[in-house]
């Protein structure tokens, strides 16, 4: 009788990670319940409505080098949904714009001395062929960069670059996180020209999280959105192993029992929901140590294009340091006007994060028409702010041998958040990875108890 029951799983959090884990245990046999504590699927790969067209609250594209993505994109049957264009680059610094389009734009690149910008070129490339990361794993990026490429190269493009998505833990990063970001980059250059190819969905890649969670129902998944896992407690000598509590907008509580647990979401989080559990006393606190940036995200919709550039980099001292207008990428046409963000990484702790969405507002566009003198703030259409408290995990040096495991200190319970992909960077291609990951680490747990 007992094993004709299938094995319930509650999986937590509904980004990609969530989805692709409750999809692969599904096919798998098991029984899944999918929670989300915001009314919407996709986590950081979210869209809302731009007129009739869907568009990520946050930029995105993929790499050519995104196998699990596109793989799975062609198991879904969605894989003709995705389209290849060439991007265009450029850096802000000392207030001009330098294209950076073709490995060309680097020799004529006049802020940094000529053999260091050899040395970068070289630094760039000879990095992207690597494949040992292991010998990176002691060095920051900074000591690294300065070294392969010169330090006026370093303080006039890299540390900017470090310092855009780490702020005062710049210094601290690795270099295996700098080692991956070339890497990909390399590897989706086109062959003739080097202009980099990005990808991107028809229909956004929310069109990968509605046909994920279509599937998910199809196969009898059960998704419930506006729920908040609170508290996860082990009850082995009950029909199953776990109770999952959560809270719902209303404040109503309502409980889960399952027989595993896949938590897809930050460590803060995760350690807030596991305070009642026996983890290991080390496990626990290399949790707790996981650290995040936290992410400001302004889309505009304009009446005008800015530039030519898909990726404008801002090395200067701006309250945001990228500028990407996707409709360079993608083209305006079914936006009714261009789409640009401006994105800055920050700590919670600092006060930009607690302004109110229309101060936020006001210091970026200012800014951006220091950047493009020909915005006006009368060029946008409309915007919206997005807040993301967990947004890019800070890897320092020997990440490696302080990350948790999937595998937690208890059996059936794993954690799968972003913090755990490396040495690659976060990214949907290794949400997608870690979610297929943590569905066979399930299946292991099983199949060691004698019960697939
Ligand atoms: C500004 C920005 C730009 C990016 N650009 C790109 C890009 O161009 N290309 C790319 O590939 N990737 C990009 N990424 C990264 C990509 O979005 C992420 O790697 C990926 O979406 C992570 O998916 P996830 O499921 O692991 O995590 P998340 O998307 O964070 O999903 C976790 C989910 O768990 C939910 N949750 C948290 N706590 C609880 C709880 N207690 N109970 C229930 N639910 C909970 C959250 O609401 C969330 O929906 C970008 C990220 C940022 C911040």
């Amino acid at each position: 009788m007992e094993n004709t029951v299938k094995k319930q799983i509650v999986v937590i959090g509904a980004g990609i990670t969530g989805l692709v884990a409750a999809y692969r245990l599904l096919r798998s046999g098991f029984s899944v319940v999918l929670l989300e504590s915001t009314l919407q699927l996709g986590g950081m790969a979210a869209s809302f409505h731009l007129g009739d067209q869907p568009l990520e609250y946050l930029y995105h594209h993929i790499f050519t080098s995104d196998r699990y993505l596109i793989d799975l994109a062609e198991e879904l049957g969605i894989d003709h949904e995705l389209a290849w264009y060439s991007s265009r680059e450029a850096l802000y610094i000392n207030e001009r714009l330098y294209p950076f389009v073709t490995p060309l734009d680097l020799v004529r690149f006049r802020e940094i001395p000529f053999s260091q910008r050899i040395r970068t070129g070289l630094t760039v490339l000879h990095a992207a062929g690597l494949t040992e990361w292991k010998a990176f794993e002691s060095c920051t990026a900074a000591e690294w960069l300065s070294r392969q490429g010169g330090r006026q190269a370093y303080e006039k493009i890299w540390q900017p670059l470090l310092f855009a998505k780490f702020e005062d833990d710049a210094e601290k990063v690795s270099a295996v996180w700098i080692w991956n970001k070339f890497k990909l980059r390399g590897h989706s250059r086109e062959k003739t020209g080097g202009r980099s190819k990005l990808g991107y969905m028809a229909g956004g890649f929310g069109t990968l999280v509605t046909k994920l969670a279509d599937r998910i129902l199809a196969m009898g998944g059960r998704i419930y959105l506006g729920h908040t896992a609170t508290d996860i407690l082990h009850t082995p000598d009950e029909d199953r192993r776990f109770t999952v509590s959560c809270i719902l907008g209303n404040c109503h509580m309502v409980q889960f029992n399952a027989d595993g647990v896949i938590a897809t979401i930050a460590g803060r989080q995760f350690a807030n929901i596991t305070g009642n559990l026996k983890l290991s006393k080390a496990y626990a606190q290399q949790v707790f140590d996981l650290r995040y940036k936290g992410n400001l995200c302004v889309v505009l919709r304009l009446k005008k294009s800015l530039s030519p550039y898909y990726w404008t980099t801002v090395c200067d001292r701006l309250p945001f340091v990228v500028v990407v207008e996707h409709t360079n990428l993608t083209g305006p046409e079914r936006y009714g006007g261009h789409v640009v963000y401006l994105s800055r990484y920050l700590d919670a702790a600092s006060p930009l994060w607690t302004e109110p969405d229309g101060e936020i507002f006001r210091l970026f566009t200012q800014a951006l028409s220091r950047i493009f003198p020909d915005f006006t703030p009368d060029d946008v259409l409309d915007w919206r702010l997005r807040r993301t408290r967990y947004a890019q995990p800070v890897i320092g040096r020997e990440y490696s041998k302080h990350m948790p495991a999937m595998d937690t200190t208890i059996p059936f319970l794993k954690l799968a958040g972003m913090a755990q992909i490396y040495p690659e960077d976060r990214g949907m291609n290794y949400a997608v990875r870690l979610g297929q990951q943590a569905a066979e680490a399930m299946k292991r747990d099983c199949m060691a108890e004698g019960n697939p």
